[in-house]
């Protein structure tokens, strides 16, 4: 039985992509080699890379002025190689979870900063609101999804200075205005392509403004200049980001998973809000992400945590398991997650709260 992949990263792909992800690592491009053995600088892996930043470019409506460059070391190293390459002085962070709890831990590294605001007193269950963001910034970072918690930024904000984003969970999932943003980046391993690629969008007239020397790997121009092939790129997870870009492109782009997300979100938040024996964790609607929806059990029926684990794992479904920060079930329904799987975990809920 195909198993619904609720997994919150590395998450369900499209079987497009593995499909033809397998097939070229048997054979690529009718080469009689494998994708794994083949030289990156040949005119065919060559063709995959350059087509995959294009394909980018075209699929977000990125304007000119734009570059989008493919590298390893996943989300988490874009959270030295941002202020290492942008900060001269001072950056402005929201901390919204986990993860932005990181990526301003790094930039403490490189100057001053400022944490505009912070959900923590509250286990980051909303997004804060009404913050100032200090003029003499050289940046300010969100991150537009909190993949842990659950809660999500889905407006493209209006910010005074270059803003950055961390869109490791949502990229791909709605139309953004890029123009509004001066960086933006993400591991691929939640709505893209297996782990191993991180994916970079930069306004290049931001780098070349800060006055410290930049490691050559770590400095963008480097991977701007040579297309993402100063070195060796994660070849096989390029080629699994190129065929889900080509997918997501034939499904109808951005516009179309938006509108499939918003009816699979409201679809599972209706039942989650209906049903008497769970309860959602984000405290504001309007917060709730639409790619990771988070919720426990509601207190009175606290002891029946596991038996709906157990319950849900006999019908195929994987991957419910909550963060440990938030406890619970966290069911991940980004693009590749077909509307049947949250059909079925909807009908589970049903069955369950019938069965109490
Ligand atoms: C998963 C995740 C990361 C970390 O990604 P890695 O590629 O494992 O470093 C960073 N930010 C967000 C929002 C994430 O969901």
């Amino acid at each position: 039985m195909k198993k619904h992949n609720f997994s919150a990263g590395p998450s369900v792909l499209p079987e497009f992509t593995i499909k033809n992800t397998a097939d070229a690592v048997l054979n690529f491009a009718g080469s009689g080699l494998s994708l794994m053995e083949v030289s990156h600088r040949g005119k065919d892996f060559e063709a995959v890379i350059s087509q995959a930043a294009s394909m980018f470019k075209e699929l977000l409506d990125i304007p000119a002025g734009y570059e989008v460059i493919f590298l390893g070391g996943g989300a988490s190293l874009q959270f030295c190689m941002v202020p290492y390459n942008i900060m001269n002085k001072k950056a402005a962070y929201l901390n919204t979870g986990t993860w932005a709890s990181k990526a301003l831990k790094e930039a403490k590294l490189f100057g001053e900063t400022v944490e505009v605001a912070s959900s923590k007193d509250e286990n980051f269950c909303y997004i804060p609101k009404n913050y100032t963001v200090p003029a003499d910034v050289d940046y300010f970072h969100i991150t537009t999804n909190n993949t842990i918690f659950g809660t999500e930024i889905r407006k493209d904000l209006d910010c005074n200075v270059p803003l950055v984003a961390d869109m490791s969970s949502d990229i791909f999932s709605r139309p953004v205005d890029i123009s509004k943003y001066a960086l933006i980046y993400g591991g691929a391993q939640k709505n893209l392509a297996p782990a191993g690629v991180t994916f970079v969008v930069v306004k290049t007239d931001i780098l070349g403004k800060v006055n410290r020397a930049i490691p050559t790997m770590l400095d963008y121009r480097t991977h701007i200049a040579e297309g993402s092939m100063f070195n060796t790129p994660p070849v096989v997870p390029v080629f699994a980001a190129l065929q889900t870009l080509i997918w997501l492109k034939n499904q109808g782009g951005v516009v179309e998973m938006e509108k499939r997300n918003i009816r699979k979100a409201d679809m599972l938040y209706s039942e989650i809000d209906r049903n008497k024996l769970f309860k959602g964790t984000v405290k504001n609607t309007e917060d709730r992400s639409l790619m990771n929806i988070c919720f426990v059990m509601n207190d009175e029926y606290k002891e029946l945590e596991k038996e709906f684990s157990d319950f849900a794992s006999a019908k195929g479904m994987v991957g419910l398991k909550g963060h440990r920060s938030v406890g619970g079930f966290r069911a991940s329904t980004y693009n590749a997650l077909p509307e049947e799987s949250v059909k079925a975990l909807v009908d589970a809920m049903k069955e369950f709260e019938k069965a109490h």
